[in-house]
């Protein structure tokens, strides 16, 4: 008879960016697999009716205000949720900004936001996260990353750069790591979020009004990131694409 611990089964998962698109899809789900998960980001009241709405479901989640640039922040948020549930078993570094612009638009404010919360912010949540998976013998860090980590158009330099940067760092940790650690990209095309809306630059913005027409629900990614934490310990998923069918 195979028998698995609890560990491998029910995890300890803190998502970041889960108050909306697929973070919140990605909570709901593994709330539901059993999962004990953490959420956090910035606007806690959204993520307060996401924990009760996995608690009314029969799961099990807690809130945390999380800002991903505060790198001291993201350490205390790890740090917490070890002290409260005993150990963190992934971390889910989706939180993500795309004010999508030209170069020559000059928005070098948003490219400072963007490096700041998709490569800082993924960083803050790996150097958080390493210390307790070195101590615990092991656990999974998952990237969202995007296909703009493979493919860069007019209008995503900035973007597409910081999703290179979370594609490369997620690898140098897969190589880098003991095998205890392991390491995944999820690589998502379109999907349903509140992504698009943070856009400013007008032409961008009309763009991706095209582009998105397309989108999948976000629980298509909540999947994918289920699938690949759901893997015996000695299976490491690197990447998984996943894009609309209609997505070219
Ligand atoms: P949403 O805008 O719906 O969600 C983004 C999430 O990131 C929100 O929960 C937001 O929470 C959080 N966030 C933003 N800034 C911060 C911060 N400083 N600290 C903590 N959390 C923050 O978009 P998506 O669900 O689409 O985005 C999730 C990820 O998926 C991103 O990394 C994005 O790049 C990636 N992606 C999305 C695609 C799509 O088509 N939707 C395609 C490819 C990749 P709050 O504002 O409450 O802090």
């Amino acid at each position: 008879m195979t028998t698995t611990s609890n560990a491998e089964t029910h995890k300890v998962v803190l998502v970041t960016g889960a108050s909306s698109g697929i973070g919140e899809a990605t909570a709901l789900r593994l709330a539901r697999e059993g999962h004990v998960v953490v959420l956090g980001a910035r606007r806690t009241d959204r993520l307060q009716a996401l924990v009760e709405k996995i608690r009314a479901d029969g799961g099990t989640a807690s809130a945390q205000r999380l800002d991903v640039t505060d790198r001291e922040g993201v350490r205390a948020v790890v740090d917490r949720v070890v002290a409260e549930r005993g150990r963190i078993d992934a971390i889910v570094n989706n939180a993500g900004v795309m004010p999508l612009s030209r170069l020559d638009a000059l928005l070098v404010d948003e490219w400072d936001r963007m490096i700041d919360v998709n490569v800082r912010g993924l960083l803050h949540g790996v150097a958080a996260a390493l210390p307790h998976f070195a101590r615990q013998g092991g656990g999974h860090v998952v990237t969202v990353a995007s296909v703009g980590a493979h493919e860069v158009v007019p209008t995503s330099a900035v973007y597409s750069a910081t999703k290179f940067a979370a594609w490369a760092i997620t690898e140098g940790l897969r190589l880098e790591s003991d095998p205890g650690i392991r390491a995944t990209t999820i690589t998502p095309g379109v999907v349903e979020s509140e992504l698009a809306e943070h856009i400013s630059d007008p032409g961008a913005r009309t763009a991706m009004r095209t582009y998105r027409r397309d989108a999948i629900p976000a629980d298509a990614i909540a999947r994918a990131i289920s699938f690949a934490l759901g893997q015996p310990a000695d299976v490491d998923v690197n990447e998984i694409v996943v894009r609309p069918a209609a997505q070219r």
